[in-house]
């Protein structure tokens, strides 16, 4: 299976399929029932939250002879035109379309009737990539745009849209999909594709998806490649990189004790084991935002979606640890984040960062063994 096979296999072809946005969903099957359909939208919201498929979906939908409950048939023939020769929806990637030329061109093509639907759908990809210029092109265009002419932009990065363009558009913010709707999907998707994996696996995957559709397939993907037979927790934990809670908690505890010897050991155990020290400091900044969230709430693992075993382990661990030390901790390891990246000894700034929390809280170095 190539890569994001099951990303594209499992596309939402329908409103119905596309999860975690309800409510944006929800208005624009309204607005294909009703037919008040408005001549520009904005979609923004973080990769893989499903921007583009509705825009897509959307775009079917409004041409569709006789959509079915806000979305597209299948069955009409402007909806069975192959995506490719259907000329009513044009599909523009900004990144690799950006110039002002590009946009004169569309902004010229504007004033021909659709081919077959009611209407010519524009919808333009990554639209924060376009110069200044090219939107200034566009601007008067999304103002008084034809009746026939319908735009949909759509973007990853609000901030760079101008005002001028902001004002002028229906604009839908997708939100990150939570874990528990991850979850469902990839069940979903391992039935479908003869893919067996445990419970926890599945969590695991929706977890590192961190809100993107497409990060979580294309995760399960990968690990459904690296894994022997059935998706295990380990497999996702190793495939991913994961490091595993026991050095998690291990580390955190010889800083909460102050063993700095015993702390020496275990980074040298990791590295000479060929564990991405880098990756590693990630791993232990999260592991100290886990403790503080189960000190500090009720239902945790509603929000960390941890396997119950591990969940345990953190628990215990959190219960003899104050939360002034978490916070401390976890404010030194997220200032280093960024040096990480640039360090050619990533082992040495988790070792000073954490000789300096020990340090500062304590007062005192002691070397134990
Ligand atoms: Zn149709």
């Amino acid at each position: 299976m190539g890569h994001l096979a099951l990303y594209r296999q499992f596309r939402p072809k329908n409103f119905d399929e596309v999860i975690g946005q309800d409510a944006i969903v929800n208005t624009l099957k309204n607005q294909v029932t009703t037919g008040e359909i408005g001549h520009a939208y904005l979609f923004t919201g973080s990769r893989g939250t499903g921007k583009t498929s509705c825009a897509k979906i959307f775009a079917k939908a409004i041409n569709c002879l006789h959509p079915v409950n806000g979305s597209p048939c299948y069955e009409c023939e402007n909806c069975k035109t192959d995506d490719g020769l259907n000329m009513d929806i044009v599909e523009i990637d900004a990144a690799s379309n950006n110039s002002v030329e590009d946009i004169r061109d569309i902004v010229n093509n504007l004033k021909f009737l659709p081919t077959n639907g009611k209407y010519k759908v524009y919808i333009i990809d990554e639209v924060h990539m376009l110069s200044i210029n090219a939107f200034n092109a566009l601007l008067k265009s999304i103002e008084e745009p034809p009746e026939h002419v319908v735009f949909i932009l759509a973007t990853t990065e609000v901030h760079k849209i101008p005002k001028t363009i902001l004002s002028r558009v229906i604009r839908f913010d997708f939100k990150l999909v939570s874990v528990e709707e991850l979850t469902k999907l990839l069940k979903k998707v391992f039935v479908a594709s003869g893919i067996k994996a445990e419970d926890e696996a599945v969590v695991a995957i929706a977890r590192s998806g961190e809100g993107s559709v497409r990060d979580a397939l294309s995760i399960a993907e990968g690990v459904s490649a690296y894994a022997y037979k059935d998706i295990t927790y380990l497999d996702v934990q190793s495939s991913l990189g994961i490091s595993d809670s026991d050095s998690l908690i291990k580390i955190t505890d010889y800083m909460y004790e102050g063993s700095l010897g015993k702390l020496f050991e275990l980074t040298n155990n990791l590295y000479t084991s060929g564990k991405n020290m880098a990756v590693f400091a990630k791993d232990l900044t999260l592991h100290f935002r886990n403790l503080l969230i189960i000190n500090t709430t009720d239902e945790a693992n509603d929000i960390l979606h941890l396997p119950d075993e591990e969940f345990e382990k953190l628990k215990s661990q959190a219960q003899n640890i104050d939360n002034a030390h978490l916070l401390f901790y976890l404010k030194k390891f997220s200032d280093i984040e960024a040096d990480l990246r640039y360090s050619i000894s990533p082992r040495m700034l988790i070792e000073m960062t954490a000789l300096e929390c020990i340090r500062e809280l304590d007062g005192k170095l002691q070397v134990s063994p």
